[in-house]
């Protein structure tokens, strides 16, 4: 059966039954059909916050074998309901860009899903079109303060950095000349579309505390220079009070369910490769509010998704997870031992033996802020009983718990053991975090800390552009922000073709971005794609609806 199979034959309860489990009064509940509902943000309180266990999922380096970070998340969250723990699963919502493409939707797989998958994976509440709309009328605004002679901030449209954005995998729109048509059209310039996911706005939300605090971050967004090198900030606009009320709704977390009727907020989907990779910090504490166990997904693997979510998030907003489990399959590590994708399904060792020490730079990443770590194997159909002792014998080697899930085959009950092992790490925990740096090292310093603590890099090296793009931006005062790495996430290197754990290499910073509303330096590493482009077979060419509107084909 596929995912989208599983998830029309389970009938999903009513909203409000799901918000009786969390105590929450109906009155609360903003409903979008049966079986969506948004939260409002009074139902986040801070005790409760400080007693719940936040519990962070992270992998190894992805592979086209696939992971199950997700499947994982919500596999472990169900299981720990069937231990008998209140857990809330709280994810990031999906964008069309991947679900058209290639890498499929975000909802889960097999019998660890959220639902209704469908509207999730599409529109879900309107939360990515509101914040393209937000992102847009800041564009719109730009151009229309260079159109007008008379009454203008002298914006030299050629430094402009603020793009348009859509929800969507478009090439085609990447770097467009706009305002043609004459005189009336504006000034024509060069500029692009971002997809939504990678958008400031999108990171901006993930990271504010209230509405009053996105409108003030919105006003920070830095959007280039005047002619005479002035920076010009959205409030020099005056556009962030009509930003935030785009926003208004879209703020407030999504309450779903889990095919096994436990509750899943789902909120905000920034991508991991160009930003922060994990959901809202209002979501992550309605979780805690309203949970005593709250499971959330770090995207890509722990260089990336992880290192932002405890640099970047969880710095900002005073959390500390518990626990980390790291989800890794057989077949993933056998590709990273450098066996070829159409050969993962058979037994071997000395492959198996080879990729593991991406698993353990992973592990080492994560002892490295001091957390308890629990290492999960994601069953897959195929994975022989050699394979499986010989993971169990280099984590008993190194004294890291390691289990087996199944959540994928059998839903919660398949994740028991997972959490049972999560709730005894999780009781280990004695401190917060250790940050990899300090806020207040120099942008270079905190960039060399990551690379060689998370990456296992000997030097970061910038071209002489990076360089002046620091320099400037230190000068206007962004010193003291943390980083948001942009880079591969197919390598712990910035080369993707190097698997397993790459030794002596250098991270080559090509260029800086900056996100001065959400708060980070972004260094670039290579090419990343801002808007990303659809596949030769893109997976929209298998979806079909009938007559009475049911789905097929969307994964
Ligand atoms: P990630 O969050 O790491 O990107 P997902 O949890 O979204 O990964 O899973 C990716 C895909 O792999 C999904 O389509 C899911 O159905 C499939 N998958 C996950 N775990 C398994 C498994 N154990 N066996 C078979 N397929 C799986
Ligand atoms: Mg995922």
């Amino acid at each position: 059966m596929t995912d989208i199979e599983i998830a029309q034959k389970v009938k999903a309860d009513h909203i409000k039954r799901i918000a009786e489990k969390l105590d929450i009064k109906e009155a609360y509940l903003e409903y979008y059909g049966n079986e969506k509902a948004k939260l409002p943000l009074d139902l986040i309180d801070k005790e409760k916050v400080d007693q719940s266990n936040l519990i962070l999922v992270t992998a190894i380096t992805p592979t086209p074998a696939g992971e199950g970070k997700t499947t994982t998340s919500i596999g472990l969250s169900d299981g720990l309901n069937c231990i008998g723990k209140k857990s809330v699963v709280v994810l990031r919502e999906p964008s069309l860009g991947p679900v058209f493409g290639m890498k499929g939707g975000a909802t889960g797989g097999g019998w660890s899903q959220v639902i209704p998958m469908v509207d999730i994976n599409l529109h879900f509440t309107g939360d990515f079109h509101a914040i393209a709309m937000a992102n847009n009328l800041l564009a719109a605004l730009i151009d229309n303060n260079i159109q007008n002679r008379s009454k203008n901030l002298g914006i030299d449209p050629r430094t402009v950095i603020w793009k348009r954005c859509m929800d969507m995998n478009d090439r085609s729109l990447r770097n467009i000349v706009s305002s043609l048509g004459g005189k009336a059209g504006g000034i024509p310039s060069e500029t692009g579309f971002n997809i939504t996911a990678a958008s400031e706005i999108m990171a901006i939300l993930c990271l504010c505390k209230n509405l009053e605090n996105l409108q003030e971050m919105c006003s920070n967004i830095y959007i280039g220079d005047t002619f005479e090198g002035k920076a010009v900030y959205a409030k020099d606009l005056n556009a962030s009070g009509a930003m935030a009320v785009l926003l208004k709704d879209a703020i407030k977390p999504n309450l779903v369910q889990t095919l096994e009727g436990n509750p899943a907020i789902i909120h905000g989907g920034p991508f991991a490769n160009i930003a922060q990779g994990t959901n809202s910090i209002i979501a992550t504490k309605m979780g805690m509010s309203l949970g005593d166990y709250v499971v959330t997904e770090a995207g890509f693997a722990a260089d990336l998704g992880a290192e932002k979510f405890l640099n970047i998030k969880c710095r900002k907003a005073n959390l500390s997870p518990k626990a980390v489990v790291i989800v890794a399959t057989i077949r993933a590590l056998k590709y990273h031992g450098g066996l070829p994708l159409d050969r993962l399904t058979e037994e071997n060792l000395e492959a198996l033996e080879k990729g593991i020490p991406n698993l353990e730079r992973h592990i080492e990443s994560i002892q490295s802020f001091g957390l308890p770590i629990v290492v999960s194997i994601n069953a897959f159909n195929g994975d022989t009983e050699a394979e499986k002792n010989l993971i169990y014998v280099y984590c008993k080697k190194i004294g890291v718990p390691v289990v087996l899930s199944y959540g994928w085959a059998e839903g919660g009950k398949g994740c028991i053991e997972l959490a049972e092992k999560v709730v005894a790490a999780a009781q280990t925990c004695k401190a917060k975090f250790t940050p990899t740096y300090d806020l207040k090292d120099s942008s270079l310093t905190k960039i060399e800390k990551i690379c060689r603590r998370i990456y296992g890099a000997n030097n970061v090296v910038l071209t002489a552009k990076a360089k002046k793009q620091l320099n400037k931006f230190e000068g206007l005062g962004y010193g003291n922000l943390p980083i948001c790495m942009a880079k591969t996430q197919k390598s712990l290197s910035d080369n993707e073709k190097l698997l397993g754990r790459p030794r002596n290499f250098d991270i080559h910073i090509r260029e800086f971005e900056i996100a001065a509303g959400a708060g980070f330096i972004i260094p670039i590493a290579g090419n990343i794609l801002r808007m990303p482009g659809l596949p030769l077979t893109p997976s929209s060419e298998k979806i079909k609806i009938d007559r009475k509107g049911t789905i097929s084909g969307l994964f």
